[in-house]
């Protein structure tokens, strides 16, 4: 087995593949010999500085919900969110980091990961994508890449399977949702465009299992199910259960323990069905957007491939049938897909930046597989431009980098001082497609000092240019005076962690054992 790994850092499950001696991808079951691992972390009581990860972290959450963690990636590069245990404060990276951990110690047995790739939701901005890689390098992992989880899946795809055409990638996991176009021709990938949502996924589904109980059990006693953390926790998982079994039977019967007593409950498949629709309905709203974006119709898509453990929903596989007109792809396993595509995007990365350093049995393995990734999201920045019909300045985003654009891609537009004298200029960095500065997220601002007493109307070049790790950079140069703010983005910003921080953060977690 090679040094170089790919992760798939689920909102529910994680799972690592590792890349073998001729650049196939294999997934590395963890200690407990499973080869997904619960994204769950649970800080010991019994043992100070000890972190149980994954199944045993589900199963002791529902003693000690407080102590616990689940679905950190909701949370992912929220610079508010916080648990605090024993009195330390933990950051959704950190978190993660601790997941991370644990997937590179039970992969390490055999021989060492060096290399690692961590896949992403396609739609994750700027600021998620940083806090994931600082995920890693907490963990004490050379990230040399991120990738998004379609691309990843459509790359193992393709390396496995004979496809030629257009590809309708749907990824329904366990707290994401992402829908991905791309062309593929043999291992030629060439992804068209992406859509998503962040807060769409398996957990969304279990919540409206747990809505139904509720409902039950106040139709019966005229009282509250759930009345803790504690029984919420466990809800949460028999809600899990009685999806899964959705997706096999009709009807699932459970008897409910609530405060004024026991329950008998029957929740059927239609029931359930019902209560997702409007759920399922804006995965339908992304998929035409993304149709849009592609000029495609329906009938132009020659394959859906299905990625994410939510996709195993009957009512998901039916709809999209019913939509394209043939039955989705199923050829490659939902769960593990993600991570075994992350580990040939760790060897074609380093195929590209560093060949000297990859085995030649991967570099043969790999040498006919292209990929041509594109910009996720509109990158611009906030400006003062003169309105033609009232001649008053209004304040715009203008996109420098557009969706969709082919990466790596690098664009300059040069942009004026507004007044005589002007010795500042508020540089803001927008992600979002509106021209209204309102409907965007400012990812970076910075304050830029030119130099004095100048007249108006001096030029300044601003060059943002997307690498192939789906990461940004931004460069403002004042022309006059050669003077240049580079923006090293999202490091401090809107919370996010400074390389200083994330090292000393990192020698602080290496005090924590995880198990
Ligand atoms: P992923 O993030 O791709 O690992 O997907 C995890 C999500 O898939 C979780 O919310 C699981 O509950 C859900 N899932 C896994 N198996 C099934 C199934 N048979 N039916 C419905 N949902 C499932």
């Amino acid at each position: 087995m090679s040094t170089i790994a790919g992760i798939d850092l689920g909102t529910t499950f994680s799972e690592l593949a590792r890349l073998n001696a001729i650049g196939r991808p294999e997934i590395v079951p963890n200690s407990e010999g499973e080869r997904i691992t619960p994204s769950a972390v649970y800080f010991d009581e019994e043992e100070a500085g000890a972190i149980r990860i994954g199944l045993e972290a589900v199963n002791c959450r529902q003693l000690n919900p407080d102590r616990a963690v689940r679905w950190i990636k909701r949370h992912m590069g929220d610079a508010s969110w916080r648990k605090k245990v024993d009195g330390r404060d933990w950051s959704p990276e950190e978190i993660s980091s601790l997941i991370l951990k644990k997937l590179k110690q039970d992969g390490s047995v055999e021989s060492p990961i060096t290399q690692v790739v961590i896949s992403v939701p396609a739609h994750f901005d700027e600021v998620r994508r940083k806090a994931t890689m600082d995920a890693g390098k907490l963990a004490g992992l050379q990230v040399i890449g991120i990738v998004n989880e379609p691309v990843a899946a459509a790359l193992y795809y393709a390396t496995t399977q004979n496809v030629n055409g257009r590809v309708l990638v749907y990824d329904l996991g366990g707290g994401t949702f992402d829908v991905t176009i791309l062309d593929i021709n043999g291992s030629d990938m060439k992804i068209v465009c992406s859509q998503g949502d962040h807060a769409l996924g398996g957990v969304d589904f279990d919540s409206k299992i747990i809505e139904l109980l509720e409902q039950a059990y106040r139709k019966e006693y005229k009282a509250d199910l759930i009345t803790s953390e504690q029984e919420r926790a466990k809800f949460e998982d028999d809600a899990e259960d009685i999806k899964k079994t959705l997706s096999r039977r009709n009807a699932v019967r459970k008897i409910i323990y609530g405060p004024k007593g026991s329950l008998k409950v029957e929740i059927t498949r239609s029931q359930f069905e019902k209560a997702i629709e409007p759920l399922l309905a804006r995965t339908d709203i992304l998929i035409e957007v993304a149709l849009e974006e592609a000029q495609s119709t329906t009938s132009q898509i020659n394959k859906v491939l299905l990625v994410g453990g939510s996709t195993r929903m009957p009512v998901v596989r039916e709809h999209l049938e019913k939509k394209f007109g043939m039955p989705p792809e199923i050829a490659v396993n939902v769960d593990e897909c993600v991570a075994l595509g992350a580990a040939i995007h760790a060897g074609l990365t380093l195929l590209r930046d560093a060949p000297d350093k990859v085995p030649a049995g991967i570099a043969a393995g790999l040498k006919d597989v292209r990929l041509k990734d594109v910009c996720n999201h509109s990158y611009g920045t906030i400006c003062a431009p003169i309105d033609e019909e009232t001649g008053r300045h209004v304040i715009r985003n203008s996109i420098i980098l557009k969706k969709n654009t082919p990466l790596p891609c690098e664009v300059t537009q040069t942009f004026y001082t507004l007044f005589d004298g002007q010795s500042e200029l508020q540089v803001a960095i927008t992600q979002g497609e509106d021209e209204d500065p309102q409907y965007v997220n400012r990812i970076a601002t910075e304050t830029f000092t030119l130099p004095e007493n100048r007249p108006a109307n001096r030029p300044i070049q601003v060059c943002y240019s997307y690498d192939v790790n789906q990461r940004m950079h931004c460069r403002f140069e004042d022309s006059d005076s050669g003077k240049v703010l580079e923006v090293e983005f999202c490091t401090g910003q809107n919370g996010g962690m400074t390389r200083a921080h994330v090292e000393q953060a990192a020698r602080e977690l290496n005090g924590y054992k995880v198990q």
